[in-house]
């Protein structure tokens, strides 16, 4: 049975591989599909074809959008889209804005807390309009003022730490409604973030349907078998298509490779048909 790939970040957003590397770094995994789902952006989709053809590897053209529900972020992922359509292309630019009006919030924070960083700097090394809090990481890593990605995130970044900026994010339905408007189908990713306050998911997700939801990640990098089994019967029982990647970033999630996440992670091929065929109904 071949393996695929629904989830991966390439440099056009946070990654810190290429679009191209991303594709070869798959066919070595002899990984046969491949969606390229970078944050906000789509415009790693094709050289990635490009580079698919070559290496006889399909890909599927994606995007991953932040959104929020309270305290938490939903990531929805969007597969089989128009990534040429022009609406799409206007609120993902628009999504982007909101990344440059917070980040140099979160650089005046930690300027406030004695860290020698610009966003010059931040927006040179991302060499992308689709700039991240990864990025701002990598910066503070170049400079030793932390050891890794996770440090950055522990001591700085993430929510409830000192530099944390929360962004103006949509609500769910609405990142879903232009997945569905670009004629893909919408996904809810890594799961577990959706409830991190120890909130009932179910719900969520029927609330999610509703507004156009067509799958869950069941298959995740950093899934305990537990958590597989739980996500499949909610699938099952809610009739939500499957899906599955390895949220591959390179450097700031060193321990997550192309295709098989920390190593246990198998996403079958017989998950793709039904994902893009309703794609096609939408
Ligand atoms: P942003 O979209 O700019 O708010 O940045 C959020 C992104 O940072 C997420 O999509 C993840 O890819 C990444 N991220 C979040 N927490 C961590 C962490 N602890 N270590 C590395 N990357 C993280
Ligand atoms: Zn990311
Ligand atoms: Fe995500
Ligand atoms: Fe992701």
């Amino acid at each position: 049975m071949s393996r695929i790939d629904l989830h991966l970040h390439t440099t056009h957003s946070d990654g810190s591989f290429s679009a191209a590397e991303v594709v070869r770094l798959a066919h070595q995994a002899k990984v046969t599909t491949l969606a390229i789902t970078d944050h906000d952006i789509v415009s790693g989709i094709p050289e990635a074809i490009a580079t698919g053809a070559e290496l006889g590897i399909e890909i599927i053209p994606g995007v991953e959008i932040s959104s929020r529900v309270g305290e938490n972020e939903l990531h929805i992922l969007g597969y089989f889209l128009n990534w040429q359509d022009q609406e799409l292309s206007q609120r993902l630019a628009t999504l982007r804005e909101s990344r440059h009006s917070r980040n140099p919030q979160i650089i005046d924070r930690l300027r406030a807390l004695g860290l020698d960083v610009t966003y010059d700097e931040v927006k040179a090394l991302a060499g992308t309009d689709a700039v991240g809090r990864p990025h701002i990481a990598r910066l503070l890593m170049e400079k030793h003022y932390v050891t890794s990605a996770k440090d950055a995130f522990d001591r700085y970044l993430a929510n409830g730490r000192p530099a944390y900026v929360a962004r103006e994010l949509p609500p769910p339905a609405d990142a879903i409604a232009w997945i569905k408007a670009a004629g893909g189908v919408a996904v809810l990713a890594h799961p577990t973030w959706a409830t991190s306050a120890g909130e009932e998911l179910e719900p969520l997700l029927v609330t999610l349907k509703a507004a156009g939801l067509g799958g869950i990640e069941v298959h995740y990098s950093t899934h305990t078998k537990r958590q597989t089994t739980k996500y499949l019967g909610l699938a099952k029982r809610l009739d939500l298509l499957i899906t599955g990647g390895s949220d591959f970033h390179g450097i700031t999630k060193p321990d997550i490779e192309v295709g098989i996440g920390r190593g246990g992670l198998k996403v079958s091929e017989k998950l793709l048909e039904p994902l893009k065929k309703a794609a096609t109904r939408t």
